[in-house]
């Protein structure tokens, strides 16, 4: 039974790129006779709003979309994303950290002692500069968990349990498809300890995602490229959670004239101005190569 989903954080207008995706969703569930869900991805509730999320419905209804009702929010479900978190503590996977994003661009530009001379910059991951393991403690932190804390996943600890495996049935960002095996050393140093509690969240894109996906039995993620690379971050975090990790299909992403992708401030390429404009359903279809 296929089910895929379409997650957008009401935080802006949906433009032509998540109008692809949702279709794209659509369309790989209804060749197999599957289910089309819409999740909202309302996490972030300095940013989230109500108006946005009417609007999502209605540009979702207009392009034809249908979905279950009622749909998922994430804001309701932050005690299944606690438990989750409470999961990997008692692995002894978690470490509070309080290092904001200075004390880490500082930390990485310090010259270190009997380190070679950089010559490139600090390794840019899916969440920004790879964390340098400031707070990271030698041994997992006893005692319960704090809940006023942004918590960091050991990395190094949780690749000694668990790989991080997938099948890539689009396609990466550089053409990578077909069974895709992240190795350790890569998820240490190229990834890194990603912070899984934000603070004033208590959790994050990422453990939501998972915990979601699993919840909702999603079996195939069909997404943007631009995520290809937090894919195994997630597929490491089912992995530790128990859950079973889905088919993925990372999909083009749609740019502008210049090439440069599009942002949920491009109001220009919103598809509610091509519809306040007089655009048909089809000839956004058509836009985005459908
Ligand atoms: N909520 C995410 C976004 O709007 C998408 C999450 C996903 O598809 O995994 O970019």
């Amino acid at each position: 039974m296929i089910v895929t989903r379409f997650a957008p954080s009401p935080t802006g207008p949906l433009h032509l790129g998540h109008a692809f995706s949702a279709l794209m969703s659509q369309r790989i569930a209804r060749s197999g006779g599957g289910t089309f869900l819409l999740r909202i991805e309302d996490i972030d509730q300095s940013r989230a709003r109500a108006e946005w999320e009417t609007q999502i419905f209605d540009d979702l209804h207009w392009l034809g979309l249908q979905w279950p009702e009622p749909v998922m929010r994430q804001s309701e479900r932050l005690q299944i994303y606690r438990d989750a978190l409470q999961s990997l503590w008692d692995m002894g996977l978690l470490y509070p950290c309080q290092c904001s994003r200075r004390d880490i661009a500082e930390a990485l530009s310090a010259p270190q002692e009997c380190a070679e001379p950089k010559v490139s910059g600090p390794t840019v991951g899916p969440d920004g500069p790879v964390y340098p393991g400031t707070c990271r403690p030698l041994r997992p932190p006893t005692g319960t968990i704090p809940t006023d804390l942004p918590l960091r996943l050991n990395m190094a600890r949780a690749v000694a349990q668990q790989d991080a495996c997938f099948d890539e049935c689009g396609h990466g960002p550089e053409g990578q498809t077909g069974t895709i095996r992240i190795p350790p050393d890569h998820m240490i140093h190229a990834i890194g300890d990603v912070v899984l509690a934000r603070r004033d969240m208590g959790t994050s894109y990422h453990l939501s995602v998972v915990c979601d996906d699993a919840a909702q039995q999603v079996s195939d993620v069909v997404r943007g490229q631009d995520l290809f690379e937090a894919t195994a971050i997630h597929v490491l975090l089912q992995r530790l959670l128990g859950h079973p990790t889905p088919r993925y299909h990372h999909h083009r992403l749609i740019r502008d004239a210049a090439g440069k992708r599009l942002a949920k401030r491009d109001d220009a390429r919103a598809i509610a101005t091509y519809r306040a404009e007089g655009a048909r359903p089809d000839d956004l279809r058509a836009m985005v190569g459908l």
